[in-house]
This record gives C-alpha cells, sequence and structure tokens, in this order.
C-alpha cells in the first residue's frame, strides 16, 4: 500500500484530472446542479451532490465551504431528486467538535427549510465516534439528516443499534479507509458479506438502508432478499458513484420503481478533486485501469 501510495502522490494533478473526468461533475455549482438535471432528465437518476473537500484547517476555508453549502443548496432546491453530503474535515472537525457541529447544524437546517436530505459521510475511524456524536445531536432536532457506515468496522453493527430511536436514512458501504486488523475486516468478499447482513439490520431497527455499492451480485441478492421478504420498495434505495459503468442496472432498478441515485461530486477548487480521485486511486489502483477501459471501449 505504501509504494502504491508514493506512486500516486508523485501523479502530476493534470494526469489525474484525466482519470476525473468520469468521476467528476465538473468545476462550480452549476456544473453539479446541471449533472443532477441531467441524469434525472435523461435515465430517471437521482442525485447526492457533493462539494469536494476535506481536510480543510484555516477558519476562512471552512467559512468558505458552508458558504459554498449555502448556495448550492439555493441551486438546488425545488428538486425532489436532488440530495447533498458533506464532510466533517471539510467543515472544521480539526478545529473542535462544537464548532464543526455548528456549521453542520447550519447547513442541515437550511436544507431543511426546502426540504432537502442531507448525509453525512464517513471517513476514516479516527472519525467515526466524533461523526456519530454530532450526527445524533442534529438528528434530534432535524428530519433531514442521514449518515454513512462503513461494513468492514466491527464496531457497525453495534453503531446500527445505537444509531437512533427516530428512523435515519443511513448509507451502508464498505468503506473506502484502509482500516487496520483490529478494527476492520480485511477481506473485500467478508466486508460485502457484512453488508447484506447489515441492510437488513438496519431495516430490522426502522432505518432506510441505501445500499451503496457497485458489485452487480450484491445487489442482485440485496433485492431478491427483500423483495422474498416483503419489504417495500420505497423503504430502501441503491447508490452508485458517478462514472462507474452501470447503466444497465441502474435503469433495470428504476423500472422497478426504485429510488437509484447517484453521488455527484464537483469541485471549488481544483485540488480538491485531485485529492478525491488520488484517494479513490490510491484505494482502487485498478480504477485507473477500469477508466481506460471505459474510456476506450475494451
Ligand atoms: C454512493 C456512495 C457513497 C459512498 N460514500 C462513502 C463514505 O461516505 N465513506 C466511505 O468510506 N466510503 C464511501 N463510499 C465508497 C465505498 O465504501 C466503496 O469504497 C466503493 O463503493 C467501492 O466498493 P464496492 O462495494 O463498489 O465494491 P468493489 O469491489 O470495490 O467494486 C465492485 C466493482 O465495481 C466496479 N467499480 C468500483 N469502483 C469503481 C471505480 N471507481 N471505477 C470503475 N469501476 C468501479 C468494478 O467493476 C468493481 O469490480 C461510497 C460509495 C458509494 C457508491
Amino acid at each position: 500500500m505504501g509504494l502504491k501510495n508514493t506512486i500516486v502522490d508523485l501523479m502530476p494533478g493534470r494526469l489525474v484530472r484525466i482519470f476525473a473526468a468520469p468521476y467528476i461533475a465538473g468545476k462550480g455549482i452549476a456544473s453539479g446542479v446541471a449533472k443532477a438535471d441531467e441524469i434525472h432528465s435523461r435515465l430517471g437518476l437521482y442525485s447526492t451532490v457533493d462539494l469536494l473537500g476535506e481536510e480543510v484547517f484555516r477558519r476562512e476555508d471552512v467559512e468558505a465551504m458552508v458558504q459554498v453549502y449555502f448556495r448550492m443548496i439555493e441551486a438546488l432546491k425545488d428538486r425532489p431528486y436532488a440530495s447533498i453530503s458533506l464532510k466533517p474535515t471539510q467543515l472544521g472537525i480539526n478545529e473542535s467538535e462544537a464548532y464543526c457541529q455548528d456549521n453542520i447544524r447550519r447547513i442541515v437546517a437550511a436544507a431543511a427549510a426546502h426540504g432537502m436530505h442531507v448525509t453525512l459521510d464517513m471517513e476514516d475511524r479516527h472519525f467515526t465516534d466524533v461523526t456519530l456524536r454530532m450526527f445524533k445531536a442534529i438528528r434530534n432536532d432535524l428530519d433531514n439528516f442521514g449518515i454513512v457506515l462503513q461494513s468492514r468496522l466491527f464496531r457497525t453493527p453495534d453503531d446500527i443499534k445505537a444509531l437512533h430511536a427516530k428512523p435515519c436514512k443511513v448509507r451502508i458501504c464498505i468503506g473506502i479507509y484502509n482500516e487496520p486488523p483490529e478494527v476492520a475486516l480485511q477481506d473485500k468478499a467478508d466486508m460485502k458479506a457484512r453488508l447484506f447482513e447489515q441492510v437488513q439490520l438496519l431495516l430490522d431497527h426502522g432505518h432506510y438502508p441505501e445500499i451503496a455499492t457497485h458489485d452487480e451480485p450484491l445487489i442482485r441478492r440485496c433485492l431478491e432478499h427483500l423483495d422474498k421478504h416483503g419489504v417495500a420498495k420505497g423503504a430502501y434505495e441503491v447508490q452508485m458513484l458517478l462514472g462507474v459503468p452501470r447503466t444497465e442496472l441502474q435503469q433495470e432498478i428504476v423500472k422497478r420503481g426504485q429510488i437509484m441515485r447517484l453521488y455527484v461530486p464537483f469541485a471549488e477548487d481544483w485540488k480538491y478533486a485531485v485529492r478525491y480521485l488520488k484517494r479513490r486511486l490510491a484505494h482502487s489502483p485498478s480504477m485507473a485501469l477500469m477508466v481506460m477501459k471505459n474510456m476506450f471501449g475494451s
């Protein structure tokens, strides 16, 4: 992993941008809005529009992020097919929990005024506790707020059981961050087996699972299981990342009458897009190959 990370770190931003094209809506709020509109009108897909940004340290930069979120909410309002997502390291967690929580609360409250849902993305294990604490505090007061849990972490079943008395929308994914064996599964097949179980666990606890994976057999297994147990189609949804070629499966899900949502990131500052892409490349080096295959149709 060390060598792979070093190679990715050394990649020039311009090269990373070539890989970025399919995965990022573009630069500026308008690119995120245009992509959300386009995939909804053309393909019937829903969106979670995400402002790229992480490890933002200076107060003025954090406030600039908050202001972009306010403008995003204005730009996306009246689109029931669009939600937004945000990250603690983008919104002041490096300064303090109280400051970050206040920033997130401001954004969730602004979105609530337009009936817009907000998802709190999950970052690496160092942030799990604080992210859950902030989520629960804000969720007490605002219903339009959901969170992400990662099936690779041993703690996730307990986190589901202790999540919230009120029903929550929970994006359940394997998790993009490599975590050590003391806290997480190491085998992808195991992570996916847990994800399948945790979809049911979320339902058992009254929550709304957002099944976030590109693994086609896993999605089919989940859908078959949910159909077999008579779970209403409006009780859960499927999510994928913009750019991963799954058009046929996505259309099949849309035709089932199910919400099929794409995560649509855009950048205000290109350095954050480069960071997002480098992270994805570092954790999934085969992605470079997949992008090339997708680009050249081989
Ligand atoms: C909507 C959404 C939101 C997410 N939010 C978070 C979050 O908040 N926190 C977090 O830790 N993780 C998040 N993730 C990432 C997630 O945890 C996984 O790292 C990622 O989805 C890859 O896992 P997979 O289940 O798709 O399985 P994989 O085995 O990685 O992928 C299955 C197959 O999908 C295809 N595929 C996957 N990725 C790509 C790609 N980039 N390009 C081309 N093809 C690809 C390949 O064919 C691959 O074999 C999110 C994922 C999604 C879909």
